[in-house]
């Protein structure tokens, strides 16, 4: 479970286990996408009009709330500079560290919420071998009870040509995923093909890397610990009507829970919108759905 959940058991509420043992006996095969994981956003985005590389830096609610002016306004930096938005309506896919950060409509007790949700942090080491890997399997979790750099690998095959084989490390979260991020690439490497040489023989990667690169993630995976679900509970309660959030956070640390929870989100912002199009309160009377 640490392995998995890149998080100490220990620290789960009962609530979340439940829901991660019932994701886990589904678990019957893993399955990737050709052309990796970024395919999803991609295909989502190439019907909608999207700026990349612009960030939110404060959603607030509008100066002049006369009915002239759209409920929200959305401070954006670009490269090119900074602009402003106008918004009905507010849908808010960051991590939940950020939206503590730029939600300004938000009430202290939710910000503080959001600002406590806690991540575990990883590294991931991708490598190219000069030889191949003999294993019975091309996933590999680690079991072992001591902390290692370690928690899964993934074996790539090199294919034909007598190409040696890829490797994908990931490291657990807890304090070596969070070590491990401050290192240098060459430590890292070190670490982790240190962490793998523990799975047998076969695994004496040192050597035998031609390529490697890592990646760091600070904020890998959302932490469920136990109260998380009761405090996301009272966060919904508390959010003004036409503002929602979405993320892993809220639902689950995978893209499945990610994609549920902006579902729900863009369900909420809909129904709140046609309320105030079809009844003659105001925006701000409007009640907010938990
Ligand atoms: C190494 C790794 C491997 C994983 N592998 C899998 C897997 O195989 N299968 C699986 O189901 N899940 C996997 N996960 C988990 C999965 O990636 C996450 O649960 C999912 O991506 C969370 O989606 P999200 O939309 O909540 O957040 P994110 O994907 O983190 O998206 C948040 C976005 O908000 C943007 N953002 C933040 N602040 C601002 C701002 N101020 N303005 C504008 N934009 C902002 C960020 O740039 C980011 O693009 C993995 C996670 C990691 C770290």
């Amino acid at each position: 479970m640490r392995s998995f959940l890149f998080a100490d058991p220990h620290d789960i509420s009962r609530a979340a286990m439940l829901a991660y043992l019932k994701l886990l006996l589904s678990l019957r095969s893993v399955r990737s996408l050709t052309g990796g994981l970024q395919r999803l956003p991609e295909a989502l985005a190439a019907g909608l009009h999207v700026r990349l590389g612009h960030h939110a830096v404060e959603v607030a609610p509008h100066r002049r709330g006369d009915g002239a002016h759209p409920p929200y306004r959305v401070q954006v930096v670009s490269p090119e500079g900074t602009y402003t938005i106008g918004a009905d309506a507010v849908v808010c896919a960051t991590t939940a560290t950020a939206a503590a950060r730029i939600l300004t409509p938000l009430p202290d007790r939710t910000k503080d919420t959001l600002a406590g949700v806690r991540y575990a942090s990883a590294a991931v080491l991708n490598c190219t071998l000069d030889r191949r890997i003999a294993s019975p399997s091309r996933w590999v979790l680690n079991m072992a009870r001591q902390a290692s750099a370690v928690a899964i690998m993934r074996i790539i095959p090199g294919g034909a040509q007598g190409r040696g084989d890829g490797l994908t490390l990931w490291s657990p979260g807890g304090t070596v995923g969070a070590e491990l991020c401050d290192l240098a690439d060459d430590q890292v490497l070190g670490r982790m093909t240190q962490g793998a040489a523990a799975a047998g023989p076969g695994f004496e990667l040192g050597r035998h890397v031609t390529a490697f690169r890592v990646d760091r993630w600070t904020e890998a995976l959302p932490q469920f610990p136990v109260g998380h679900l009761r405090r996301l509970h009272e966060l919904h309660t508390q959010l003004p009507a036409g503002l929602a959030l979405a993320g892993d956070y809220l639902a689950g640390q995978n893209l499945e829970a990610a994609i549920t929870s902006g579902i729900r989100a863009a369900d909420r912002v809909t129904t709140q919108l046609a309320q105030r199009h079809t009844t003659p309160r105001s925006w701000n009377e409007t009640r907010a759905t938990p």
